[in-house]
């Protein structure tokens, strides 16, 4: 299995938790990390992402959430990282699903990446798992609706075209947060098109707080909800600003603050909406100078995990 040595480098836990065991399935999240980034287009790394999240995950201490007042870690396990084989993205992608689709039956997933193109796998598992497509809700800088990878039928940038192609996703559940890159008005605008919706990094400057930015919210809610699907985030982190998160792939200047991402999730992944997983992909560390990237990548996993338990909580009186 010379192959897959990669995967047996070793690993710390996603904030400190237990690795998978037998009792995987009596707790509710599971993390997993998705180490490839065989699909990008300009610099690689991305596969050092999902040990650089657990690495930075290690100085949230005892893990307990400020504004939801909760830890996660008795329901949480890290599975380490898939095996996954370092070749072709056609292969890897064969290897992935089926590991996706087996931690999925047992556990909430929250995926460490890797570079984009995982989530067309995670998305197939998803659907096949579910039995229905998702409404997805897609951060990042890029609109990633190319028909085409330079030629190649997918890569990292491909994957919402591919997904609604396949019919993975609905249509009108597919919401996009801090789209800028440059990109023809076909691309860019393609989730509008088929009735989703764009929300450009330029349509939210100047709004970072939960009530600057409850217009925003609301209107995200109102179409995750009416699209009847269960809800997938993916949070591409390339839609921060390169000041907040330099060490990724294809950084593009002019993107969300670290609090803007992060009102975001607080307010959204909390609301009662059927989420049933996440990913956080193009971690790319070694472009970056101080941990950045991967701290806030560890912030905004652990935002999600928290606010899930905390739309658990019965309402206060
Ligand atoms: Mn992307
Ligand atoms: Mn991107």
């Amino acid at each position: 299995m010379v192959q897959h040595a990669f995967a047996y480098l070793s690993q710390q836990r996603f904030l400190g938790v237990s690795a998978c065991g037998e009792n995987a399935s009596a707790t509710r999240f599971g993390v997993a990390g998705v180490a490839w980034d065989g699909a990008v287009t300009n610099r690689p790394g991305a596969r050092f992402g999902p040990n650089a999240i657990r690495q930075a995950s290690q100085m949230l201490c005892d893990a307990t959430h400020p504004l939801f007042d909760l830890t996660p870690t008795a329901q949480l396990r890290d599975h380490g990282d898939l095996f996954l084989p370092n070749t072709s993205l056609e292969t890897m992608r064969a290897a992935l699903e089926p590991q996706a689709k087996a931690l999925l039956a047992q556990q909430h997933m929250v995926w460490l990446g890797g570079d984009h193109s995982i989530t067309l796998s995670l998305l197939r598992a998803l659907r096949a798992v579910h039995g229905q497509p998702l409404a997805v809700l897609h951060f990042d800088a890029h609109c990633d609706t190319w028909t085409d990878h330079f030629g190649e039928p997918s890569g990292h940038g491909t994957w919402v075209y591919e997904a609604v192609q396949e019919g993975l996703v609905v249509p009108q559940g597919v919401v996009q947060v801090g789209i800028r890159s440059a990109a023809e008005r076909a691309a860019r605008e393609y989730v509008n098109t088929i009735g989703g919706r764009v929300i450009t990094a330029r349509e939210l400057r100047g709004l970072e707080s939960p009530s600057q930015l409850a217009p925003i919210t609301a209107d995200i809610r109102a179409r995750l909800a009416a699209s009847g699907a269960p809800v997938y985030v993916t949070l591409d982190i390339d839609c921060l600003d390169p000041a907040f998160a330099p060490g990724t792939g294809t950084p593009e200047p002019g993107g969300l603050s670290s609090a803007q991402v992060l009102s975001l999730l607080e307010e959204l992944c909390v609301m009662q909406l059927p989420f049933v997983g996440m990913d956080c992909v193009e971690v790319s560390p070694p472009y970056d100078h101080a941990e950045l990237t991967s701290n806030i990548a560890a912030l905004c996993v652990w935002t999600y995990l928290c606010a899930r338990l905390a739309a658990d909580r019965p309402a206060s009186t």
